[in-house]
């Protein structure tokens, strides 16, 4: 999608180097070797698409395989000092080589590719100081940190906040090890997380072939690279974590701020409902499938394999960050001994993380639960099953879930049972003597000996494309090129039907779900048929099966799907708007989930909050994020009302100047309420181009 608004902005080439990834399509079910092959037959066009585009105009392109996108910036582009943004929430990840990584929507890349400034309000930071040493005697790891952190800030405690780790703990961590705790920084909804440059990220740019950039951050170690002195005193905040003492977390399920020290977790489940047999385990994602990670689920195998347990108790299924990674854990061994311990191993991409998986062994509706060394575990995330109970750790305790099949087990106190002809290992020294056998805390390598780059899948852009042209076939039903939207019309807002009014958590799964729906990325008509068919009604009783992803048609009377409804009306010139509630739009950065209201009709999002990257995306798209001044208005909104707002129109609209919201019920009289709007003069002009894409056209271009 970021393509083809670049596309439809007219430029004839980026103007700051691009990279465009294939990782999120491949489907997860066989193993690396067929789903690759599946995955390239299948996406075929857009790969084509792809290509092509990317030729065009000066672009990069990482074909499928090349490995999850964050981990190839990580091995190829991210150097100390440098900021980089990302079509992808897991951008921040590039912190962990001292890099500024931010997540954005594709029209503000479509900005960065354009060399247009590109802003966002600045950040508050937060500084975490790491005392201590994290040396995972205790089984803690990296990912622990921002379990923990997670738990302490919530998903929306880090918006508009920039993490900022320092303190002694933090030389005790690999490269890797930091990115982990970067990348899921998405998770607590801040803006980007960042470590101080050290000699960890030095070796690891070495490693991989960039010893020259090593030498260079050498030099300004002290100065550019390292923190101003005095810099704790002014951060907005400090939390304080000790790394000698830092518990190993699972995280889950449904959200991964509900965290749980793993001495609580038995605790938990007995007081829940959740289902405590795992029905499977994962190893991956771009939080968690480095060497280290690999290396360390190595070493958890070969423990159980010397006791006598040859194989894992459930689906184990691993996917090696990059190609990179796949080339050298292969030559160095590593897959091989997960392949006979009964580990699945899957391409170098996305997968079950984004719901990517060919899942035959349970039932959509059947209540399960997985766990995983992923970031993300909304509701259906993995499998568009919502009964997936999805819980998130680290690739160690993945490991030995898989081993234990169940969620109650817990590595640190409780063994396994050997079978008849293993080789029983006492629970404390390692040695042969009765029928249990308990794993000891695992010991890996941060780098390894020498990298293995495996397969070139590097398409490097083309200097002369005036001949090229891009892939599009008009008959498609996966590729579209992008209409314009209309600019603003006076009058937009002044009678806006309420689609329906968003209950609880709605995150851009939610409102654009995954899976199967990543067919139609490019295809903004018909991606739109899923919009907010993941979405709570709160117009519609719970006990209804209709109250996700239905709503009333206020002019037939009828219910119907979201989508459906949206699109009569559109049909029909009703506008439209919907009530969300807090941190709406949170999660992935997916700006379908902003194009989707926009291209269906909407004006307004009208909530009690919003997460930081959507609100930036509906207002790009020519839409107006608003929100309640009095949270309980939200409640007061009723099936059936009709909305005005007051003060949005050319001329009225300023910067911090609130909107009168008058709302209509269908009985009853006419009431006010007052809500907030964030917008910018820019992107003021953006909602009267009508899009910020308009508004490049109308400007950069004339
Ligand atoms: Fe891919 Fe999951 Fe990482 Fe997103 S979070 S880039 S879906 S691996």
């Amino acid at each position: 999608m970021a393509l083809l608004q670049f596309i439809s902005a007219g430029l004839p080439e980026v103007r700051v180097p691009t990279t465009v990834h294939s990782d999120h399509l491949i489907i997860a079910d066989k193993g690396a070797k067929e789903d690759i092959k599946r995955a390239v037959s299948d996406h075929k066009e857009v790969y084509d698409f792809l290509s092509s585009a990317a030729k065009k105009y000066g672009i990069g392109y990482w074909r499928p395989e090349s490995g999850i996108i964050h981990v190839v910036i990580f091995e190829n582009y991210a150097f100390p000092g440098g900021l980089i943004i990302g079509t992808d929430s897991h951008t921040p990840n590039a912190g962990g080589m001292g890099m500024l990584g931010i997540g954005v929507g594709g029209s503000d890349a479509v900005d960065a590719m354009a060399d247009m400034p590109w802003e966002l309000v600045c950040p508050k930071v937060t500084g975490v100081k790491l005392t201590g040493k994290l040396v995972g005697s205790n089984w803690n790891s990296s990912k622990d940190i921002i379990c923990k952190l997670a738990g302490i800030l919530s998903v929306s405690g880090g918006k508009g906040k920039i993490i900022e780790f320092f303190g002694p703990g933090v030389q005790s961590m690999g490269a890797t090890a930091m990115a982990t705790v970067c990348n899921m920084s998405a998770e607590i909804g801040s803006t980007s997380c960042i470590f101080p440059y050290t000699q960890a990220m030095a070796r690891y740019l070495s490693a991989t072939k960039r010893a020259e950039i090593a030498r260079t951050a050498d030099r300004f170690k002290d100065t550019l690279l390292a923190a101003d002195e005095g810099s704790e005193n002014s951060y907005d905040e400090i939390i304080e974590i000790n790394l000698d003492t830092l518990e190993p977390r699972v995280n889950g399920p449904f959200t991964p701020d509900l965290s749980h020290p793993l001495s609580r977790l038995k605790h938990a489940l007995s007081e829940s409902d959740w289902p405590v047999e795992l029905s499977s385990s994962m190893v991956g994602s771009c939080t968690n499938s480095s060497y280290e990670d690999l290396e360390k689920v190595r070493h958890l195998v070969a423990q159980a394999k010397t006791a006598g347990i040859a194989k894992v108790k459930i689906p184990f299924l691993v996917s090696p960050g990059s190609e990179q990674i796949h080339a050298t854990a292969e030559a160095d061994g590593i897959l091989q001994e997960l392949r006979e311990a009964g580990a699945t191993l899957l391409s170098s991409s996305c997968g079950p993380c984004v719901g990517q998986w060919d899942r035959a062994d349970v039932r959509k509706g059947e209540k399960n639960s997985v766990i995983s060394s992923y970031n993300r575990n909304f509701a259906g995330r993995h499998d568009s099953n919502p009964a997936t109970h999805s819980f998130v750790t680290s690739p160690e305790l993945a490991t030995a879930f898989a081993f234990a099949g169940r969620l109650d087990f817990n590595p640190i106190t409780d063994s396994l049972p050997v079978p008849r002809n293993g080789v029983s290992l006492s629970d404390t020294a390692g040695t042969a003597a009765g029928s249990t056998f308990r794993f000891r805390p695992p010991v890996s390598t941060e780098l390894p000996r020498a990298f293995d780059p495996g397969e070139n899948r590097y398409q490097a852009p083309v200097t002369d494309a005036s001949n090229l042209s891009v892939a599009i076939d008009p008959q498609s039903d996966r590729l579209q090129r992008l209409t314009p939207f209309e600019p603003w019309a006076r009058g937009n807002a002044s009678r806006m039907e309420v689609l329906l009014r968003v209950k609880g958590k709605c995150t851009t799964d939610h409102i654009s779900p995954a899976g199967p729906w990543y067919n139609y990325r490019g295809h903004l008509e018909n991606i739109s048929n899923n919009m907010l068919i993941a979405a709570q009604n709160a117009f519609i009783p719970e006990s209804d099966p209709r109250s996700r992803g239905h709503t009333l048609n206020p002019v037939t009377g009828k219910v119907d799907l979201i989508p459906a409804v949206a699109k009569d009306l559109r049909s029909k010139g009703v506008k439209w708007c919907i009530i969300g509630d807090s941190n709406y739009g949170e999660g992935s950065s997916r700006e379908h989930a902003a194009l989707e209201p926009r291209f269906l009709g909407g004006v307004a999002i009208i909530a009690r909050s919003f997460a930081r990257i959507h609100e930036t995306n509906l207002k790009k798209q020519g839409m107006l994020p608003l929100t309640f001044n009095d949270w309980s208005d939200y409640d007061k909104i009723k099936l059936g009302d009709r909305i005005e707002l007051v003060g949005v129109e050319h001329g009225e609209i300023r910067p911090g100047k609130r909107i009168i919201m008058k709302v209509r019920p269908k009985e009853g009289s006419v009431w006010k309420a007052m809500l907030n709007q964030s917008f910018h003069w820019k992107q003021i002009e953006w909602l009267r181009a009508g899009s910020a894409l308009n508004h490049i056209k109308n400007t950069t271009l004339k």
